[in-house]
This record gives structure tokens, sequence and C-alpha cells, in this order.
């Protein structure tokens, strides 16, 4: 199931902007900046009564037991300024752990989660509805930035409530790794954030799609933006050493996988 059905190309304007660690990753203030929690602390109270594990849930990188719902690997090494850590984007939080609640509550019951875009409240393009896929975008934004990748104005002007584009794709499925580690823990509490992955187009080798994923209990949210050719080709212009590593890593991870 995908949500948000766009392939993205912004009509004008620039595409990207440099980042640094000395910047918050959305605006680009340079100014009281902070960290973000990699998920939301609210949403891991509500989900974790005993230890939580975390980790890429990959078959090969060990789990690692976080201590608590403020432990540092929650966190991103990319930075957030004050305002886009709160006001800016306090509604696009609250939205998402309120979506969560539903969609989680639908998997339990064994239905699809993705049914909760049916009900009334998240009609495309209203405002429960942007704010869903503005949390995205953010944590989107913030995987892109702990890469030292730029920012992708479509994505964090998204993300900040600049714009009302929705250049974000969303799917909604049981994470296979949580029937694994619950085998194996005996838990159903269960929270993992995966790093930034990314497709390569086979015609061009250029980057067409930036994706990461949150999983929360059983269910997995995957998160993307995709690009056709030209948006592949200008942000292989604009920052050649991150769409060089963005090839690296994903020839890593092909390799990986035959080789598996
Ligand atoms: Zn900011």
């Amino acid at each position: 199931m995908a949500m948000g059905l766009f392939t993205w190309a912004k009509p004008k304007g620039n595409l990207f902007e440099s980042n640094s660690t000395m910047q918050c990753c959305l605006c680009g203030s340079p100014d009281d900046l902070t960290g973000e929690h990699k998920i939301k602390a609210s949403a891991i109270r509500e989900l974790f009564s005993g230890p939580m594990v975390i980790g890429a849930f990959d078959g090969e990188s060990r789990p690692r037991f976080a201590q608590s719902a403020k432990s540092k690997a929650f966190h991103f090494r990319a930075r957030l300024c004050g305002t886009c850590n709160s006001s800016r984007t306090s509604a696009a939080d609250l939205e998402f752990t309120e979506f969560d609640k539903l969609a989680r509550e639908r998997m339990e019951a064994g239905l699809d989660p993705g049914d909760v875009f049916k009900e009334p409240r998240y009609t495309v393009g209203g405002e429960p509805y942007l704010n869903l896929f503005r949390y995205f975008a953010k944590v989107l934004a913030c995987q892109i930035a702990q890469e030292d990748g730029p920012r992708i104005l479509p994505v964090t002007e998204f993300a900040i409530g600049k714009s009302d584009f929705n250049p974000v794709l969303l799917a909604m499925d049981l994470d296979p790794a949580f029937l694994a580690f619950s085998q194996v823990l005996g838990s159903q509490e269960f929270a993992a954030h995966g790093g930034l992955a990314m497709q390569l187009s086979r015609l061009t080798g250029l980057v067409h799609c930036l994706f990461s994923t949150l999983t929360h209990g059983k269910l997995r949210y995957t998160f993307s933006i995709e690009f056709d050719f030209r948006v592949g080709l200008a942000l292989q212009r604009f920052d050649p050493v991150f769409h060089e590593r963005c090839v690296a890593a994903h020839r890593e991870a092909v390799a990986a996988k035959d080789s598996g």
C-alpha cells in the first residue's frame, strides 16, 4: 500500500542546500541546536514497559538494549534548532502518535493498518494527513543529514510546514524482523529504526529513491521519496560525495544480499 503517490520533481527554485552538523537539518539555522529523538520519546514510553530492543534488525547486527527512552541510542547525530524541534513540528509529532495508535490497534486486530487512511480524519490533503507525512519527512531529512547529505528542500520545507507539497510515500506492513526477534526474545516490545537506504536507477546508475523505516511493535513504516533522473543528476552534481556514498552503500547492500 502506498500513500502520497508522487513521482517527485519540484516545479521551480533550488532543490538542495548544503548541510552540516553546525546547522539545523530542516531550516539551516545555526542557532539553538539540539538532537532529535530517533523515535519519539513519548511513543517509546507508551510502547515499552520493559527493556527496549533497538538495532538495525537486518539479521546481522546484534540488537542492543536501551536503558530508557532517553537513551543516546535513540538520538540522531544530525541537529535540529529549537524551533524546528518544537513549534514547527509538534503538530506532526502528535499526529504520528495518534495515527500510530490507530494503525497498531488495527494490526493487532488482524486488519490492514492502512485502513486508518479511510477515516475521514485522514482525507488526502487535509491538515492531519499532511501533518502525518510531515513527521516522516522530518525523520527522513534527519536520516539524510545523518549521512552528511544535503537538505532536500521539498522534503525539509514540507516537514516544517513551509510547503504543503507532500513528496513522501508511505507503506505499512508487518516487520518480518519482529517475528524473528519475538521468537528469540519472547517479547512484543519492539522498536527499531532503519538507517538511510536507497535505490539506484538501473538505466542511469543515479539515485532515484531514498527511504528509511521505523517499526513500532510489529508495525513497520517504510517512507521514501522518489524522483526522476533529472533530480538524480542534480543531486549528483550538487553533492557528488553524498551521491557516491549512496552508490557505494547500495553496492554493499546488494553484495551482502547476494552472498547471504
Ligand atoms: Zn530549524
